[in-house]
């Protein structure tokens, strides 16, 4: 097995989040020589918290302009251990901050770089990565010859890399902070209860256009809808998504939950989250709905509709009901 890099930024106190960890996991799983290479304003502690990962080496780049998410400097960095290590496999997390810098790093370094790798294995002794092409439908395994070979890997993929840490020697790597236009002043976040998109969730609670349908009375109940939603986010701790046609509604001037972004928006043209169980409430589930769901293991849908998507194989449990009374009592049994 060739050279491998493990690239890693630090987090803001200093340790190595979830993704790095799984990048980590997956580059000990593949074997060859391993060097970890850091990026932080401060890398020791990242370094102890895997001593015992079985790198040869430890590399950094350290010092406040590098602790920030950038591209000069964070490609600069990059670049720098690049070079160091020479090795020719280079694998990181498919953060923002990677998917933005390594690209150029790899243009650089006269390499390749493939982003959303999903997991990596070794083919006949070489280094083989998978990932899915057309909005998760195909599968490939792919090869490259040309070196050094970046390889950004998604989140979720690979079980995190859990070893017992200790003290690592560093290497520092001297890089001169380059002209830099961009300056960091902060994050602007929203508040924790607010976030409805949480991909580590155990649960995805997907909502669709029937909520803001006219109901069985004739009339529409969106703000009791939110309200059942929210309250089972809030108790279960699941992520949030959405139909498209619900997120889309807000510029057609119709009632609309005011949950819902187009980030909620899973399927074709929205995402493919990744959790063990997912709840579809008055979702029909056409296909270009259904095909974001890919990765979520256990399905279930609430439809008053006994004939809807859900019904012909796409989920294995469907609830012919009504999502209001439902989402009602699993609400109290969940308070209760
Ligand atoms: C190129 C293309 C790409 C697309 N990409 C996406 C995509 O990425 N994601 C996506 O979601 N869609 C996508 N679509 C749209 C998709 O085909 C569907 O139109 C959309 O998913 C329908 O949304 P819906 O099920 O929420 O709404 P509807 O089709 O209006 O279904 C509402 C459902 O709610 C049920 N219902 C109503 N009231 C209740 C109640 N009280 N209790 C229980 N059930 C109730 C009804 O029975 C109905 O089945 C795409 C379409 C195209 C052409």
């Amino acid at each position: 097995m060739e050279s491998i890099l493990l690239l890693a930024h630090t987090e803001a106190d200093g340790s190595l989040g979830k993704p790095a960890l799984e990048a980590l996991g997956a580059a000990v799983a593949l074997g060859g020589t391993l060097t970890v290479g850091l990026v932080g304003a401060t890398t020791q502690a990242a370094a102890d918290q895997i001593a015992g990962c079985g790198a040869v080496r430890f590399l950094a780049v350290t010092g406040d302009a590098f602790g920030q998410s950038r591209y000069a400097t964070d490609a600069a960095a990059a670049e720098a251990l690049c070079r160091v290590a020479g090795c020719q496999i280079v694998i990181a997390a498919g953060s923002s901050r990677w998917a933005r810098a390594l690209p150029g790093v790899a243009f650089r370094l006269g390499g390749r770089v493939d982003t959303h790798a999903t997991g990596l294995s070794a083919v006949n002794g070489a280094p083989a990565l998978t990932r899915w092409f057309y909005r998760q439908r195909m599968e490939a395994v792919l090869a490259r010859t040309q070196r050094p070979w970046v390889v950004l890997l998604d989140g979720g993929c690979v079980a995190p890399w859990a070893g017992t840490p200790g003290a690592a020697v560093v290497e520092e790597v001297r890089v001169e902070v380059p002209a830099t236009r961009t300056t960091v002043t902060g994050y602007r976040v929203p508040e924790a209860d607010q976030q409805t998109i949480r991909p580590d969730a155990k649960m995805l609670l997907v909502a669709g256009a029937g909520w803001t349908k006219k109901q069985s009375d004739g009339a529409v109940h969106a703000g009791e809808a939110e309200g059942l939603i929210l309250g089972f986010l809030r108790r279960a701790q699941a992520s949030l998504g959405s139909s498209k046609s619900l997120v889309d509604q807000s510029g057609e001037g119709e009632a609309v939950l005011s949950c819902l972004t187009h980030m909620n928006q899973i399927g074709q043209t929205g995402s493919t989250p990744r959790h063990a169980k997912g709840l579809s409430t008055c979702c029909h589930g056409e296909e270009p709905h259904v095909v974001g769901w890919r990765f979520v293991n256990q399905r279930r849908a609430i439809n008053l509709d006994a004939g809807c998507g859900w019904a012909r194989g796409k989920a294995d449990v469907l609830y012919v009901a009504d999502a209001f009374e439902v989402m009602r009592a699993v609400n109290a049994l969940l308070e209760g």
